[in-house]
């Protein structure tokens, strides 16, 4: 065991969680270390967690080269460019990727040196009296703090009928990695990481199938949005099957088989890859020992009050390991109010506005609720919609797929849901969260002047719609 060490804070895990937490408590003049086990490539640590390492930087990496070579391939010709000769090289793709991850990786360490906050490598495991242990490969040390901040994010799920080898069956991360296109890819799961992954792959040339155990499609999404996600994954040559279920996924040399049931039958089918995709679950394994043990739900997650402390008092909990949507984002904003909670401030977070995106084409973007939420809920609601087809600068940009849509209160007018399916569908919703945070009628954002020809005249035009007066569109 190493020499003692003692922080005012000690934050275990250096995702966007624990890295933001890390730098805002350092900001707030507390004494800081965060413990990370992520190994990267080279066997070498890399701070940055799930997101910056195998989530949603190199997904949006691989996603955006994916697009590129659609686009050349064959979505320019409207614009009058076609492009003979084209060539598409995977492995220089995955290095492009590899190469933003280390540079954004490399930059978390450069802050923690800025802010110093001390960083140590290993598996950090809470014991009582808020010491910490660090294990890293043989060596183990302990470090104590007045505040400890769990952080240790998420791992995929995993199910018995296809065990994940990273070979044939791959998770997430073996999906941001293979060395070449797979002609046949199946994916267990149409939630975000299927339709961002199977569209990477699907604009590479895969042919894609989706299996997905519910019947509805995307259930958090709006009902429209959803069926026009629909409509256009299948355009694009996804082959999403409903109400399927896998029954056994075996791998058979360089290929896998896959036997699955869905309403028309029993099905088995065999493809090159298969990636497992079917939520993910919070780390706690061996996280805290049983002398200070951390009162978990029932789905596993860690325990928080409204200022996000579990069962053990200044010890708190934030991300991926508890409750409400698995984003960066979110983790992010845990992560700066319980360092604020820690220095003795009140920070509040409006869990009603978390923004959702997922990063397809179309791109699908909300906030707030959705109208089926709201009508079971007996609200009474009143709708505006725009398509983007009546957008002057969607038009220009050959890309008129989607809509805008805004609910908004009948008795009081405020917005309780934006919801978005089109392109730069991530960008405009923040214009919405805004609103939303600010508590703004639709009228407001009618009000507001929108600069012509931008997709943003959508949202205007949306939230003109919700009393009838759209310009660029019959009203009902
Ligand atoms: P994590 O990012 O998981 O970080 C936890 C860190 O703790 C990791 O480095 C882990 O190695 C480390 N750790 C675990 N146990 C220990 C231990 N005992 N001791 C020390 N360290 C430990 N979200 C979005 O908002 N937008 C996206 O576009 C997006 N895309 C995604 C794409 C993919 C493929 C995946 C898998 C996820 C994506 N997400 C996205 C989700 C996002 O990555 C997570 O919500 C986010 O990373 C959670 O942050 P966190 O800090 O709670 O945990
Ligand atoms: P998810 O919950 O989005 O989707 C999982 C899907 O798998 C669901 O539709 C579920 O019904 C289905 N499923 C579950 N068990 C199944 C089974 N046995 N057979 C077939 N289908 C099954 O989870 P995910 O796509 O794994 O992503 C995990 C988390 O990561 C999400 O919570 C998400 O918030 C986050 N993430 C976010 C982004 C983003 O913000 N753009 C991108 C990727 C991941």
């Amino acid at each position: 065991m190493s020499t003692e060490k003692k922080f005012d804070v000690v934050v275990i895990g250096g995702g966007p969680g624990g890295y933001v937490a890390a730098i805002r408590c350092a900001q707030l003049g507390l004494k800081t270390a965060c413990i990370d086990a992520f190994t990267g490539k080279d066997n070498k640590a890399s701070l940055g967690g799930t997101c910056l390492n195998v989530g949603c930087i190199p997904s949006k990496a691989l996603l955006e080269s994916s697009h590129h070579y659609e686009q050349l391939n064959h979505g320019l010709d409207n614009h009058g460019i076609t492009v003979t000769g084209l060539k598409m090289d995977v492995a220089a793709m995955i290095k492009n990727k590899d190469e933003i991850v280390a540079r954004l990786t490399g930059g978390i360490s450069g802050l923690f040196k800025a802010n110093k906050v001390t960083s140590f490598h290993g598996k950090g495991k809470l014991l009582a009296g808020k010491q910490v242990e660090i294990t890293s490969g043989k060596d183990k040390s302990i470090i104590s703090a007045d505040s400890v901040i769990l952080a240790t994010g998420s791992r995929p799920i995993d199910i018995p009928s296809a065990p994940v080898d990273n070979k044939n069956i791959v998770d997430s991360t073996g999906a941001l990695n293979f060395k070449k296109t797979p002609k046949t890819l199946g994916v267990i799961g149409a939630g975000v990481i299927g339709l961002e992954l199977g569209s990477v792959w699907n604009r590479l040339g895969s042919d894609v199938i989706l299996l997905e155990a519910q019947d509805e499609f995307l259930p958090a999404a709006d009902k429209k949005i959803a069926a026009e996600a629909m409509r256009q994954f299948k355009k694009q040559g996804l082959d999403i099957k409903m109400s399927a279920r896998v029954t056994k996924a075996t791998p058979k040399g360089k290929k896998v088989v896959v036997n699955y049931e869905d309403a028309t039958g029993e099905h088995s089918i065999e493809l090159d890859k298969l990636i497992v995709s079917v939520g993910r679950c919070p780390n706690t394994d061996n996280l805290f020992a049983p002398e200070a043990p951390i009162e978990l739900d029932e789905r596993g997650f860690i325990e928080v009050d409204e200022i996000w402390q579990t069962s053990q008092p200044g010890v708190y909990a934030i991300g991926d390991l508890i409750r409400g949507p698995m984003l960066a984002h979110k983790a992010s904003e845990e992560g700066i109010a319980v360092a604020e909670v820690i220095y003795g401030e009140e920070p509040q977070i409006n869990y009603d506005v978390i923004p959702s995106v997922i990063y397809t084409q179309p791109e699908i973007a909300w906030v707030g609720q959705t109208e089926q939420h709201l009508k079971s809920t007996g609200e009474k609601i009143k709708i505006g919609s725009f398509p983007f087809s009546a957008s002057g600068r969607a038009q220009a940009l050959g890309d008129t797929t989607g809509l805008v849509k805004i609910i908004a209160s009948k008795e009081t007018d405020q917005i309780l849901g934006v919801h978005i399916i089109g392109p730069q569908a991530s960008e405009l919703l923040a214009e919405a969260v805004l609103a939303m945070e600010y508590s703004a009628s639709s009228e407001d954002l009618a009000l507001t002047i929108h600069a012509h020809p931008t997709l943003s005249e959508a949202l205007h035009e949306a939230a003109l719609a919700v009393d009838n007066r759209a310009i660029h569109i019959p009203n009902k």
